[in-house]
């Protein structure tokens, strides 16, 4: 490995972290310069002149003619890109690729348009991460890190657009894996190990050569820290057949990918001292701070902790022996937002500071009602004129006051809500720095699904017709996201009104749970069916009568009784206590939702 010329770091490290106090410094200037950029490059796409901007590229015409929009507003547009229209409608340079959120609308993932150039706007944020950490964390540039990431399955549209998830296209482009030398993305994976489509390859052969590789290892991480957790349980599953390559130093029949074994065989040796630690260590009945027994070197774990990933925290201060937890950067398939300049601070306390040249910025003003159960969020889905008047510019918003996200973006997108709320914690130089609050309207989150209200009731509509034969009826219901196993599942609890006499056999229940899991959106069965990140449904019967206790209960905290709504979601583990001590008897899913790549109207042949 060809030695990093200490002088070079250092000078890419300060011109990176001086491009920050600049972009900082010079927010209102950055994004002015942004949107009119933007609009001019734009100004004969079909969307722009619909609404009249009439090439123009000043802040004031752009709010005043400009409407704030969500996704299904621009899902005719899309649908017309998707199905081989190539004309100017959203974005004037050629649409490379869809982005599929986990967002979604109608139950489908969003699909959202990128440009080629986009790839190089994502480079550069990942390029500031390390120059601010090593502020913090010296001499990282010495070993490695051993991150999990991972490619999913991508699709192609009518029109043949390819369709995926932004990190793998990002993984999959020049830029990833033709990246030069560079000491700090350094990885203990070959790119091979990361590109398998295989997951069981991929996630074997990362683990493989991390292990191999313990020494060396200074950081180690995953995007989300479900899929960090997933790898440890995956080690928990197979040491020994880990152990056992490594003793003989030969990669076991199972990784059949030539790409793969060839990569690994570079790292691969036999070393029998290596296998016999690993195995002592992962013998032990404790697994607790395994990442620092095996990772003896390690210095903190690289995942985001932030939002949902909140409930993945105990685990991880048991894994590591309470390393930092570091959330370095904010980012979706829409753009990449910002970074962490405190990276070392704790996850409630983590703010992303956004960086005025990835987009232009918008902020609406949110009003949340705190609830005692559940935290409601007052956000119009459809925007009056005088609520559109509210949008405030990156450099006006307020210390405290909360926000949703609204972003323009250089590859189509024109004052679209990303559905994030944020609250300002503080500033660096002129750019704010934020909290992130939570998703809207999301209420159950294991991985990367985004499961809202709307959706779930749906869901539970639709199981409820298996308990029509036996005169029953779910008359009260909440759910809950049980992360205390790996995988972790969503819980339900159902109060039945029953009128019937006849018993309800398991297995009727055991239908509706199924039924659930049916109705959900793509992202959640995808989770269930292929990555196997989700745990199946459980429908937990609760005995008559729990959901009154409930609600007596939120009124002792406070909550008002003319206003008390059932929540459909609980966090608060009282509450969840207090329905887990009522379970009169539980079901799960007996077998995974059916699940295909695509979009459904892609994939008729598989229905
Ligand atoms: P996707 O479009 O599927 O990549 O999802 C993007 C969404 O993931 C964002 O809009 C956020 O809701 C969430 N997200 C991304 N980064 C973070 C972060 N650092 N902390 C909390 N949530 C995040």
């Amino acid at each position: 490995m060809p030695e990093a010329p200490k002088n070079s770091l250092k000078e890419k490290n300060e011109k990176a972290l001086k491009f920050i106090e600049s972009v900082t410094e010079n927010a209102d200037e950055v994004q002015k310069r942004v949107l009119s950029e933007i609009l001019a490059a734009n100004a004969h796409v079909e969307y722009l002149q619909r609404h009249g901007l009439n090439g123009h590229t000043d802040r004031e015409t752009f709010k005043k003619l400009m409407p704030v929009i969500t996704y299904d507003h621009i899902q005719p547009d899309i649908n017309r890109i998707a199905n081989g229209d190539t004309s100017q409608i959203l974005c004037s340079k050629p649409i490379s690729e869809f982005l599929t959120s986990s967002g979604t609308s109608g139950g489908e993932r969003k699909l959202m348009p990128t440009i080629e150039e986009e790839l190089e706007r994502r480079s550069l944020l990942y390029s500031l991460l390390m120059p601010v950490m090593s502020q913090y964390v010296p001499e990282l540039e010495t070993g490695k890190g051993m991150y999990f990431l991972f490619v999913k399955s991508e699709a192609k549209t009518p029109g043949g657009l390819v369709a995926r998830p932004v990190l793998t296209s990002y993984y999959k482009s020049s830029h990833f894996k033709q990246r030069p030398y560079d000491p700090y993305t350094n990885y203990t994976s070959p790119n091979e190990t990361i590109l398998c489509p295989d997951s069981y390859q991929s996630m074997y052969s990362q683990l493989l050569c991390g292990l191999c590789q313990n020494k060396e290892v200074l950081r180690v991480g995953a995007v989300f820290a479900s899929g960090f957790i997933r790898a440890i349980r995956f080690l928990e599953k197979h040491w020994s057949i880990l152990c056992k390559d490594i003793e003989s130093g030969t990669l076991n029949s199972q990784i059949t990918d030539p790409s793969v074994r060839d990569s690994v065989s570079k790292i691969l040796k036999p070393d029998p001292k290596l296998a016999g630690f690993i195995a002592t260590e992962c013998g032990k009945k404790s697994w607790q701070g395994i990442i620092t027994r095996l990772w003896p070197n390690t210095k903190y774990v690289d995942v985001i902790v932030t939002g949902t990933m909140s409930q993945y925290i105990p685990t991880l201060d048991y894994y590591s022996n309470g390393l930092p937890l570091v959330c370095t950067m904010y980012a979706s398939s829409e753009c990449y937002f910002g970074v962490n300049l405190n990276p070392m601070c704790k996850p409630s306390e983590v703010s992303y500071t956004l960086i005025p040249t990835m987009c232009y910025f918008e902020f609406l003003p949110v009003n949340r009602n705190n609830g005692v159960n559940s935290d409601s969020v007052s956000v119009p889905e459809s925007l009056t004129e005088k609520e559109q008047l509210q949008l405030v510019d990156l450099v006006d918003v307020k210390l405290g006051q909360e926000y949703e996200l609204v972003v323009t973006t250089y590859a189509g997108l024109y004052r679209y809500r990303v559905g994030d709320l944020l609250r300002v914690a503080g500033f660096k130089n002129k750019a704010p720095q934020f909290n992130f609050i939570c998703r809207k309207n999301v209420v159950l989150s294991i991985d990367s699904d985004k499961t809202d209200e709307v959706e779930l009731q749906n869901a539970v509509k639709n199981a409820v017709t298996h308990l029509v034969p036996f005169d029953a009826n779910v008359g009260e219901y909440t759910s809950y996201a049980d992360t205390s196993k790996i995988p972790g599942h969503y819980v339900l609890f159902w109060e039945l009104s029953l009128n019937g006499t006849t018993p309800i056999p398991p297995s009727v229940f055991e239908d509706c749970c199924l039924a659930i899991e049916e109705s959900l959106n793509s992202v959640y069965r995808q989770g269930r069916a292929s990555d196997k990140s989700i745990g199946p449904l459980e429908i937990k019967i609760v005995e008559a009568g729990t959901f009154d206790k409930l609600m007596d209960y939120a009124i002792s905290l406070g909550a008002s009784i003319n206003q008390y709504k059932t929540p459909r979601c609980v966090k608060f583990a009282p509450i969840v206590e207090l329905l887990n001590s009522r379970v009169a008897s539980t079901y799960f899913s007996p077998k995974c939702p059916k699940w295909v790549p695509g979009h459904k109207q892609w994939c008729k042949n598989h229905d």
